[in-house]
């Protein structure tokens, strides 16, 4: 068997970055990034060359993070060709313009609708961890939308980078969509050039210099960022299933996913059960051992698995499974660490490696304010237990998603919206929101010859107060509250709710009344009596 060819990487010269912006910019104002069929041919194009290209894409990621088939494939490969096709099938519903609802009568005659209007040119920094997935993701949201994108994919994973390149050159209209090649020289050179909106997947550290440099321009941005988020496993929880779930979750790509949990807080009753589960769903995922599965990933380099390294050394937690390591190989074992300090470095950093640190609480209180106190906005909170508990979680948290009963299930669906808050992120993409992340939302509105009789109340003089009368009458709203901030309610409410003020007991009562008012027309009218009889 040939062994499979992949392009060599290599980084674009910095002094060529402010004529490929431009030459993007030229080509957004010369409205060839509107049509719809322009959108959509490139968006095929690209769908066809990822295709083409498979063998030589499982091979990249193979080589820059020992990927497996069945990961690349189905969170590399396989994700952007359906996000492509999710695209490509929506796209003409998801451009034409909206009628806003709720409008006065009065507005309604100016035609209000909102426009799906493009940004213009934008940028999309990649990270290193799914190196395709998070830059063609975003890319073919921007594409959706008719941006001019430049792409610039993670350095740190140069064989995916490079086939990025060739086949975005291969599918994709040179003078609309560029990849720039390189790490923070020629991105530093990328964020110095004006654009319509960045979006930057990676570390908050990289996030506040990219941040830094839109706000010069007041460029817009979307910071995908991460980690940092807790478990949380209660005494009520099916422990077993928790440990089988949190499992997957922190092996796939070997822990380097940024919705991953980064710790599990667990009531101390089941703790050791806990533990004893991981070990055996570990025998299960990987009956040879992590290092001799073909599905078990590598770190991306050994600056990374230096870090991880050293994360591992200084916990004051022990090892109660795996902890095998080769630099060589940049393997690390899936690694189960039970710690009992809240500020151990395991729990107050983001490990983003396959390190398992197990923490024993006294109960849901603690380990909710744990949670709140280590990370107070983490991008993804996962909460195994019963209902009434996974509910409090999820009412006393805060995150950029959820996962409930699972490890980051919310983060692979591929057409629900994904992103952070606070500081794991701002902004949202995948499915329409990707559409909508690269969208401006232009509010327009026509105003007919003959509303000009209306509208001089607008013109003064206003003589008086006889203009602002007849202004209030075309549509002010009053208010339906009192000045206590209670709601007023209408005498009709009031009876059918007696006073109870919940609207859903209310509404059934309302059903109810009206039953027996239709049922006793009915009978008076003769109609139950000649149904009886015919
Ligand atoms: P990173 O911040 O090191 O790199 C991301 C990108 O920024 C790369 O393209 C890199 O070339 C560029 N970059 C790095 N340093 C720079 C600098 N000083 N100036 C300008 N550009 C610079 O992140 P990473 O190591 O690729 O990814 C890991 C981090 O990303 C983790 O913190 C993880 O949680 C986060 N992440 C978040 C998501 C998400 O969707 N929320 C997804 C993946 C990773």
């Amino acid at each position: 068997m040939t062994a499979v060819q992949l392009p060599e990487f290599s980084t674009t010269p910095v002094e060529q970055i402010p004529s490929i912006v431009s030459r993007l910019r030229s080509s957004f104002f010369s409205q060839k990034t509107r049509p719809a069929a322009f959108r959509l041919r490139q968006l095929r194009k690209l769908y066809w060359a990822i295709a083409d290209h498979e063998e030589e894409l499982l091979e990249a990621c193979k080589r820059d993070l020992g990927k497996g088939i069945f990961e690349a494939m189905v969170s590399e490969i396989e994700w952007v060709k359906n996000d492509i096709c999710f695209m490509t099938q929506n796209l003409e519903r998801w451009m034409k313009d909206e009628k806003p609802e709720d409008m006065a009568w009065t507005h309604k005659f100016v035609s209000p609708r909102i426009r799906k209007d493009p940004l213009g040119v934008v940028l999309v920094i990649g990270a290193f961890n799914f190196p395709i997935n998070l830059a063609f993701g975003p890319m073919i949201g921007a594409i959706a939308a008719g941006n001019t994108v430049v792409l610039k994919p993670s350095e740190q994973c140069p064989n995916c980078a490079a086939m990025m390149q060739l086949i975005m050159e291969k599918a994709l209209d040179p003078e609309c969509y560029a990849c720039v090649q390189g790490g923070i020289p020629e991105t530093s050179a990328l964020l110095e050039q004006n654009w319509d909106k960045i979006f930057f997947t990676g570390s908050v550290n990289t996030a506040k210099i990219v941040a830094q440099a839109a706000a010069k321009n007041l460029t817009p941005v979307a910071l995908e960022l991460g980690g940092k988020n807790p478990a949380i496993v209660t005494k009520k929880a099916d422990v077993q299933l928790a440990a089988r779930r949190l499992l997957w979750a922190k092996t796939m790509n070997a822990g380097q996913v940024c919705i991953s949990q980064n710790y599990i807080l667990v009531d101390k009753e089941v703790a050791p059960t806990l533990i004893t589960e991981l070990k055996a769903a570990m025998k299960e995922f990987f009956p040879s051992g992590a290092k001799q599965s073909p599905d078990y990933s590598r770190i991306v380099n050994l600056r990374a698995f230096n870090r991880i390294k050293k994360m591992l050394d200084s916990t004051s937690g022990k090892i109660v499974a795996g902890g095998t390591m080769d630099a060589d190989q940049l393997f690390i074992e899936p690694t189960v660490i039970e710690v009992s300090d809240p500020k151990d470095p395991l729990i107050v950093e983001e490990s983003f490696g396959p390190l398992i640190p197990v923490l024993p609480v006294d109960n849901l209180d603690q380990a909710i304010s744990i949670a709140n106190e280590t990370h107070a906005t983490p991008l993804g909170v996962y909460a195994f237990g019963s209902k009434a508990e996974t509910d409090r979680v999820l009412a006393e948290t805060r995150s950029g998603g959820a996962s409930i009963n699972d490890g980051f299930f919310h983060g692979v669906i591929p057409t629900l919206a994904f992103g952070g808050v606070g500081d794991s992120g701002t902004g949202a993409y995948r499915g329409k929101a990707s559409f909508d992340c690269f969208t401006h939302r232009r509010s327009i509105t026509k105003t007919p010859n003959w509303m000009e009789k209306l509208l001089a109340v607008r013109y003064p003089p206003f003589d008086g107060t006889s203009k602002l009368k007849q202004y209030r009458a075309m549509g002010i709203l009053k208010p339906d509250f009192d000045r206590d901030g209670r709601q007023k309610i209408g005498l009709l409410w009031y009876l059918i709710t007696l006073g109870s003020g919940s609207a859903s007991k209310g509404a059934l009562r309302a059903a109810l009344i009206a039953g027996i008012y239709l049922a006793l027309r009915a009978l008076m009218e003769g109609r139950i009596w000649k149904g009886l009889k015919g």
